[in-house]
């Protein structure tokens, strides 16, 4: 997604650029070609009119500063008003005073509701809370049981009442049957149609209207481009929506409804989905998409992925290990599966700003990192916790073997993992000013 947008955006950069001052002249191409480029990403026009009209006014109106160049001035100035028009700064779900939180979730048949209530259940279980499903999706056929098979999956319980048809009474003994559970989420999964109608419409209403929930998302489908964002429109006139949540961003969406939907139907976008599978769910943050559109990388989330890979207590009894200087290659191996756990090398190098992912070769780079994982599991754990012993030429040869690799590579990972060490004992000694400690943190 985006990538055609943020390629336009540095085309215009790039033209703005060498210019001493930037005039209504010489603004005057920048500017259309802003335009043009938006309304190639499906942007809908009076947004895309309003962002250029926003730009140019504060690029004539903007102080030179000093230090920084025009065009550095230009891609801050878009910058901006991408976060901007993308809302701002991110809305987070809501917390009632009282347990548990009600949330709704609508949307139109195949947006991917279901799937993302299992999606919600699980960020909202690995934030320490425990959320509670209600299928009452009693359009859907398959609805319910899909529901199930997700609660299964993400281990948290779900209620249904399976042949009624009856979404109030159903989200009632759900309600009270989540208070067993002392949940602090109840997550409803409601009905959906084709098309937005009145039948749907007011089987929605009755729900809010019994149970008054903290929070109403829509999910709608970003494949669908402007279509998504009409109905966003609709809904959030009809139902007073608390918030959006825009799914199928992985495909090949030009982008358009995520920067369309928070100025055309007022209400901003909560999370994003770009997949399938059950992790594939993020928390809306508008700087971050506008610094992904500008191809600016996004840093922040890396680093928010690495905390959450990270085993908090894990990491600490590392860092003692690295004070002590006994860190072995059992350790090394326990590192590895934290960054596995941060998905795929070429996924994290992505969001790197300034890497320039095509120069490298993500294969090459998935391939050492196996060798070396490879090398690690054919050491025995004597060899692991005490590399001392690896100083052993026919070891080195039988590990060799072991792994498939030359016994050269086996000495090449040897000597790395010797200068790691070293490295850190000079951090620990002070021999670094303020390295000391929190490396691994
Ligand atoms: P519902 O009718 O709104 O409950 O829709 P479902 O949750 O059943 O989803 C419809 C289809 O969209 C399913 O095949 C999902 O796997 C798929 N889907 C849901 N979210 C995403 C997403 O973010 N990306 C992709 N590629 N597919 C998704």
């Amino acid at each position: 997604m985006f990538n055609n947008l943020g390629d336009r955006f540095k085309d215009i950069f790039k033209k703005v650029s060498g210019q001493g001052k930037l005039t209504e002249n010489n603004m005057k191409d920048a500017l259309r070609e802003v335009r043009l480029a938006l309304l190639e990403a499906d942007v809908n026009y009076s947004v895309a009119k309003n962002f250029v009209a926003k730009i140019r006014e504060k690029a004539l109106g903007e102080q030179v500063i000093s230090g920084v160049n025009p065009t550095q001035q230009f891609i801050k100035i878009v910058n901006d008003e991408l976060v901007e028009v993308l809302g701002g700064s991110n809305v987070s779900i809501a917390k009632a005073d009282k347990n548990p939180t009600i949330v709704m979730l609508s949307g139109l048949q195949g947006a991917g509701k279901t799937t993302f209530s299992g999606k919600l259940a699980k960020h909202l279980k690995s934030k320490g809370e425990k959320p509670f499903l209600i299928g009452a999706d009693v359009y859907r056929p398959a609805a319910k049981k899909q529901l199930k098979v997700l609660g299964e999956q993400v281990k948290v319980p779900v209620f249904t009442i399976d042949e009624s048809t009856d979404a109030v009474e159903i989200v009632k003994q759900g309600i009270e049957a989540s208070k067993n559970e002392h949940a602090t989420y109840v997550i409803i999964d409601t009905a959906g149609r084709l098309h937005i109608d009145e039948q749907l419409m007011n089987e929605l209403q009755d729900i809010k209207d019994s149970f008054n929930p903290n929070e109403i998302l829509l999910v709608v489908d970003g494949m669908t481009g402007q279509d998504a964002v009409n109905v966003a429109k609709e809904f959030n006139e009809q139902l007073d929506i608390t918030g959006v949540v825009l799914t199928k961003l992985d495909g090949d969406t030009r982008g358009g409804a995520a920067l369309s939907v928070k100025e055309v139907a007022g209400k901003p976008i909560k999370f994003i989905s770009e997949g399938e599978k059950l992790d594939d769910i993020a928390p809306f943050h508008p700087d971050r998409l506008a610094s992904r559109i500008l191809g600016m990388g996004d840093v922040v989330s890396l680093v928010e992925k690495a905390q959450e890979a990270i085993d908090e207590k894990e990491a600490k009894k590392m860092e003692e290990k690295f004070r002590k200087n006994q860190f072995d290659f059992e350790d090394f191996l326990k590192q590895f599966k934290m960054i596995r756990k941060m998905g795929s090398i070429a996924g994290i190098m992505k969001m790197i700003p300034g890497v320039d992912t095509s120069m490298i070769d993500m294969g090459m780079a998935e391939k050492e990192m196996k060798k070396v994982e490879a090398i690690i599991f054919s050491m025995t754990v004597q060899e692991r916790r005490d590399p001392k012993l690896l100083k052993n030429g026919s070891r080195k040869m039988r590990i060799a073997k072991g792994s498939g690799v030359q016994v050269n590579d086996v000495n090449k990972l040897i000597k790395q993992f010797e200068q790691m060490k070293q490295m850190m004992k000079m951090f620990n000694s002070g021999g670094i000013p303020g390295l000391g400690g929190g490396f691994m943190k």
